[in-house]
């Protein structure tokens, strides 16, 4: 792919943070499938689980038994930084960088997240995604701050974008005006039944730029269980494909939406119908 850059020094990642205010709604799932993908689109990715007491983006890409090393480490001066960054060895352009243990304590600054995220971005890395703790507290402060995107994740339900939209407004106050949402487990059959808000509607309330939406599916708890992200199915199911498609919008190279309503087929029956389903939902 001739248009990756490929100067390693002199081009910045794009460093997006993962956030949502409230927890549960998916960030930790987004990161690592975003992230899988864009890897597979033939960047270097770091992912950055920045959640430190409910860590567990190690568990949603299998890698949980080869993280010896975190960012307490490295700072502590037990290891370097590229032993702290976990290879994934099904696909070398991601890597993991898990900020603490569980069980280790936990006083990473502000500075140190930018100085990690500089150093990173020097070993040529194109993407950096943090996932943000849940909440608003100092955890969610040290992982935007060396961001200059966000995505915010949402599900339809209004607890969460009540939260989404707190964030927003945040993040701004922080000075990232690059935002986007994703609204997460959107089910078209309660959609239909005007049990459930359509993604237009929650765009329209949280009032920033929609990256996608990704369907409820159970294929997600599956690959949650196995350690393999769903973009990694040989057979996509539609949550994977709408994965897919927002590594491709974010990346800038597709610029339509998955068509949520359409069965769940072959992915070429799927594309093959490709609309933007949430204008005329
Ligand atoms: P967060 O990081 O925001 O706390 P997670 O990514 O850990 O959220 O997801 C919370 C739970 O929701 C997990 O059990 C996950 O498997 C489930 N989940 C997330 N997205 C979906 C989806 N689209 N369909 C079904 N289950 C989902
Ligand atoms: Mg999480």
């Amino acid at each position: 792919m001739s248009s990756i850059p490929t100067n390693k020094d002199a081009v910045p990642a794009r460093v997006i943070v993962i956030t949502s205010g409230k927890g549960g709604v998916g960030k930790t799932t987004t990161t690592a499938n975003l992230g899988m993908s864009i890897a597979r689109l033939g960047y270097k990715v770091t992912l950055i689980d920045a959640d430190i007491g409910l860590r567990n983006l190690d568990l949603l890409l299998g890698l949980e038994n080869r993280v010896l090393y975190t960012a307490m480490d490295v700072l502590q001066g037990e290891c370097r930084l590229d032993q702290a960054l976990i290879k994934d060895k099904r696909q070398k352009n991601l890597s993991l960088f898990s900020i603490s243990k569980n069980q280790q304590k936990y006083n990473v600054t502000r500075k140190n997240m930018e100085n990690f995220i500089q150093s990173i971005s020097l070993l040529g890395y194109h993407f950096i995604l943090i996932d943000c703790p849940a909440g608003i507290d100092v955890g969610f402060i040290n992982a935007i701050s060396p961001a200059e995107e966000s995505l915010i994740i949402t599900t339809p339900e209004v607890t969460a974008i009540r939260d989404a939209d707190r964030v927003a407004g945040l993040l701004e106050a922080n000075g990232i005006y690059n935002v986007k949402l994703l609204v997460n487990r959107v089910r078209p059959d309660m959609i239909q039944n005007n049990d459930m808000m359509s993604v237009r509607d929650v765009q329209e309330i949280v009032g920033i730029p929609l990256l996608g939406a990704i369907p409820e599916d159970n294929n997600v708890i599956i690959s949650t269980n196995r350690g393999e992200p769903l973009v990694l199915k040989k057979k996509l199911t539609l949550s994977g494909i709408a994965f897919e498609n927002a590594a491709r919008r974010l990346i800038g190279k597709q610029d339509y939406f998955v068509d949520l309503d359409t069965p769940y087929t072959d992915k070429k029956g799927i594309l093959k119908k490709v609309q933007n389903f949430f204008l005329g939902s």
